[in-house]
């Protein structure tokens, strides 16, 4: 049996992980599964789970270990996951990666790609990101989706997510240091981590994970 493909995906907010994750699960015919996207998703629907995150993700804290351990276990049953699975904001603490660790057994994670960039240029990326609320695609303050309100994707509305506010902003970085650099360490431990410079156009991030993926006999 060919192993699963299960990568992870690093990186501070507003590296490029959603970015490369999209391109990345069509080439490896993957799953992207990103917690976030899972959890502004039940927001919008206003189910239970959406009322139990909503202000927790507005105000840019990380939701329960628990709570999204148990999302990601769900999604891990799903028919397409086994092949392998593309995550994205998942695990963002050590004992989300202990569980992730329990979840996947003997096929466990392959690779864990670290996209690095600089917190001030993240910080400019995220306070210029615009997001369409029907279909995710991104935008930035200065294009003209941003400027008309619609996406030239979908139609829907195009808007500033509350998180991407400059206190969320604040909130999510210190977050990140706190909580989930400390992964950078514990993949490391297992040889697992390839850090990959995320200040460079899309398609050469993109180039550079496919080559690490392909040195390392994943694909
Ligand atoms: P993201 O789009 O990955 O930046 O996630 C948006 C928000 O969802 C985060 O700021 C957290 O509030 C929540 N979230 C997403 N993934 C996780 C996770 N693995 N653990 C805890 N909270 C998460």
């Amino acid at each position: 049996m060919t192993p699963r493909l299960n990568l992870i995906v690093l990186g501070k907010q507003g590296a490029g992980k959603g970015t490369q994750c999209t391109v990345l699960a069509l080439k490896y015919n993957i799953p992207h599964v990103s917690t976030g996207d899972t959890l502004r998703n039940a927001v919008k629907a206003g189910s239970e789970l959406g009322r139990q995150v909503a202000s927790i993700l507005e105000a840019g804290e990380l939701v329960k270990d628990e709570l999204v351990n148990a999302l990601v276990r769900e999604r891990f049953t799903q028919a397409d996951a086994q092949r392998g699975v593309l995550l994205d904001g998942f695990p963002r603490t050590l004992n989300q990666a202990e569980a992730l660790e329990a979840m996947l057994g003997d096929d466990g994670i392959k690779l864990c790609i670290n996209l690095d960039v600089a917190k001030e240029l993240v910080i400019r990326r995220l306070s210029s990101r615009r997001v369409c609320q029907e279909c995710a695609t991104t935008y930035n303050d200065s294009d003209i989706e941003a400027i008309s309100g619609t996406c030239s994707n979908c139609g829907g509305d195009v808007i500033q997510r509350t998180d991407d506010y400059p206190d969320a902003i604040r909130t999510r970085l210190e977050t990140y240091e706190r909580d989930t650099e400390p992964l950078l360490a514990f993949y490391g431990e297992r040889d697992l981590l390839v850090t990959v410079n995320g200040d460079q156009s899309p398609s050469d991030v993109t180039a550079a994970i496919v080559k690490v993926v392909h040195e390392r006999g994943l694909a």
